[in-house]
C-alpha cells in the first residue's frame, strides 16, 4: 500500500497547508515536491516513496497535533528569543518597538525599506554570508519566488512586498551546500517553519543566525495576481513584473496602486488599489490557513518589519516601517544605524503597534475562537491555538461567516473563468452583504464605545 506522507494527510487535506515548503526541505526520502494546485496556492504533492518519518509534519507551522514543547508561537519564542526582556501578549516577546524608515532604501522599497537596509547590514558585516530573499523569477507563469543573494545588488532586486504565493522549497534544500552562514526573511508561519526545523535539525540554529519577519495580514493566492491584472486588461499569459505596492509619493502611504508590465504591448499599466476595492477586509484570494493564524507581528523572527498604518506616517506617501526588535543582535543593527545617520527611526509606544495593525488582531486574535470552533464542527483538523478564548457578538459572528465564504467563493469563481468583469458580477452580492454586515458591526461597536466613555 502506498504511504500518505503525513504533511498531506493531515496539514493538505484539512486545507491548512501555506506552501512554505520546509516539509520538502525536511522530507528523508525526498517523497515530495511543492506544485501548484487548484485555488493558485503551492502546495506539496506526492513525488517519491515516502518511508513515513513523519518529520514532513514535525516543520510544518500549520500541524494539527504538534510537539508538545514546541505547540505554540509561545514555546519556540522560549527557546529562541531569550534576549527579549518584554513579552506581550499580542506581539510576543520583544526589547524594542519603533518606527522609522531607512534613508537610502525608503523609495526603492514598498514600505520604509528598513527590511532591505537590515539585510544588507547583514551582509555587509559579514554576519551572514547569504540571504534567502524573494525576487523575480525566470521561470514561465512564476512572477516571483526565493532565491539566493549574496550581493548588495541582489538585494536590491529583491525589495519589495510580492503578495504572491512563493515557497523556501526553492532555496532551503540548497542551504546544507552553502558554505557559510544565511538570513532568511519570511511572513510569520515562514518563520515558525523555520524555527522548527531549527528545532528539529539544531545545526541550522548556527546556520542560519537572523531571520527578518515580515508582518502579514494573509497570503494571497497567485489569483490575487492574476485578477488585478485582468482590472487592467493585461492577459494571463502576458503578466510580467507586477508590482504590488507603486507608492504616490504626493498621497498617502496607503493610497498605493498595482501594476504590471504588458508583454503583449510592453507598456506599464497601473491601477489604484482604492479603485479595486478592499482587498484586505474581505478576505478575498486568501489562503484559508491564515484564519487559522495567531501570530499578527511574526513573534519568532529576530526583527519584526511592517507598515505603520498609524498617524503621522500614515500620511507619508514615501512609506514608513513599524519595527520590533526581539533580540540583542537587531537592537545593535538598530542603534548602529541611527548612530551612522543611515535610517531615522523614533521608538514608539506599545500602544502605537498594537493600533498600526488593529485590523488584523481583530480579525486573527479576537474571532478565532469562533473560526475554530466553526472548522472542528465541519470535522477540520485545526492547530492548537492561542487567543482561542474570546466570545464575539451575533454581528460579528455574521462578519466572520461572510468573510469566509467571501474568501473560498472568490477562489472558486476565479478557478472557473477568469475574467475580472465576470468575477466583478459573480462575486458582487456576497460582497454587499459582507459590507453591510460589517458597517453594521462597527456602527454598534462605535455606539457602544460611545456609552462606555459616558
Ligand atoms: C503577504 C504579505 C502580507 C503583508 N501584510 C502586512 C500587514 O498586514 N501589515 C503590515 O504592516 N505589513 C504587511 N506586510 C509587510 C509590508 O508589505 C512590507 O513588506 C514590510 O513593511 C517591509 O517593508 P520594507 O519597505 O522594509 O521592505 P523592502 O525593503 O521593500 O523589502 C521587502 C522584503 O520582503 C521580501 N518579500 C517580498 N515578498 C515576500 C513574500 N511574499 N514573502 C516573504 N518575503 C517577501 C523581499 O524579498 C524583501 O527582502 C505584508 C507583506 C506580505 C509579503
Amino acid at each position: 500500500m502506498i504511504k500518505i506522507p503525513k504533511v498531506i494527510d493531515l496539514v493538505v487535506k484539512n486545507d491548512l497547508c501555506i506552501g512554505c515548503g520546509v516539509c520538502v526541505y525536511q522530507c528523508p526520502s525526498n517523497a515530495l515536491e511543492m506544485k501548484w494546485n487548484d485555488k493558485g496556492f503551492l502546495i506539496p504533492e506526492i513525488s517519491g516513496v515516502c518511508d513515513s518519518d513523519g518529520g514532513c509534519l514535525d516543520v510544518c507551522p500549520f500541524n494539527p497535533i504538534p510537539k508538545k514543547e514546541v505547540t505554540t508561537e509561545d514555546d519556540l519564542a522560549d527557546v529562541y528569543l531569550n534576549d527579549a526582556t518584554k513579552h506581550h501578549s499580542k506581539i510576543g516577546k520583544y526589547l524594542g518597538i519603533y518606527a522609522g524608515y531607512s534613508n537610502q532604501y525608503r523609495l526603492t522599497s514598498s514600505s520604509g525599506g528598513l527590511a532591505t537596509y537590515v539585510f544588507i547590514k547583514l551582509l555587509e558585516e559579514n554576519i551572514v554570508d547569504y540571504v534567502f530573499s524573494v525576487k523575480d523569477s525566470t521561470k514561465v507563469g512564476v512572477n516571483y519566488e526565493y532565491s539566493i543573494a549574496s550581493t548588495k545588488e541582489e538585494l536590491l532586486n529583491a525589495s519589495k512586498t510580492r503578495y504572491f504565493p512563493v515557497t523556501l522549497a526553492t532555496v532551503l534544500p540548497k542551504i546544507n551546500e552553502l558554505k557559510g552562514k544565511v538570513a532568511i526573511v519570511g511572513v510569520g508561519c515562514f518563520i515558525k517553519a523555520i524555527r522548527l526545523a531549527q528545532h528539529k535539525n539544531p545545526s541550522l540554529r548556527e546556520k542560519i543566525p537572523f531571520l527578518i519577519g515580515i508582518i502579514c495580514g494573509g497570503v494571497k493566492s497567485r489569483f490575487f495576481t492574476e485578477y488585478l491584472s485582468g482590472k487592467i486588461d493585461v492577459e494571463l499569459e502576458n503578466i510580467r513584473k507586477p508590482e504590488f505596492r507603486i507608492k504616490d509619493l504626493n498621497s498617502t502611504a496607503s493610497d498605493y496602486s498595482f501594476g504590471c508590465l504588458d508583454e503583449d504591448d510592453g507598456k506599464e499599466k497601473t491601477i489604484k488599489m482604492r479603485e479595486v476595492g478592499d482587498m484586505w477586509g474581505t478576505g478575498m484570494f486568501k489562503a484559508n490557513a491564515c484564519d487559522f493564524c495567531d501570530d499578527v507581528t511574526t513573534e519568532l523572527a529576530d526583527i519584526s518589519i511592517g507598515d505603520a498604518w498609524i498617524h503621522p506616517f500614515n500620511k507619508d506617501g514615501r512609506g514608513t516601517n513599524v519595527l520590533i526588535s526581539r533580540t540583542n543582535l537587531s537592537e545593535i543593527i538598530i542603534q548602529d544605524g541611527i548612530k551612522k545617520g543611515d535610517v531615522t527611526i523614533e521608538n514608539i509606544s506599545l500602544e502605537n503597534i498594537l493600533m498600526s495593525q488593529q485590523g488584523s488582531f481583530n480579525h486573527r486574535h479576537t474571532a478565532l475562537k469562533y473560526r475554530v470552533k466553526r472548522a472542528k464542527k465541519r470535522g477540520f483538523l485545526v492547530p492548537p491555538k492561542r487567543h482561542s478564548n474570546y466570545n464575539i457578538t451575533n454581528d460579528f459572528k455574521l462578519v466572520q461567516r461572510y468573510r469566509m465564504k467571501v474568501r473560498s467563493f472568490s477562489l472558486y469563481i476565479w478557478a472557473k473563468n477568469k475574467n475580472s468583469l465576470a468575477f466583478d458580477a459573480a462575486i458582487k452580492r456576497k460582497l454587499s452583504i459582507l459590507g453591510y454586515l460589517t458597517y453594521l458591526y462597527q456602527r454598534k461597536k462605535r455606539i457602544i464605545k460611545r456609552i462606555q466613555r459616558k
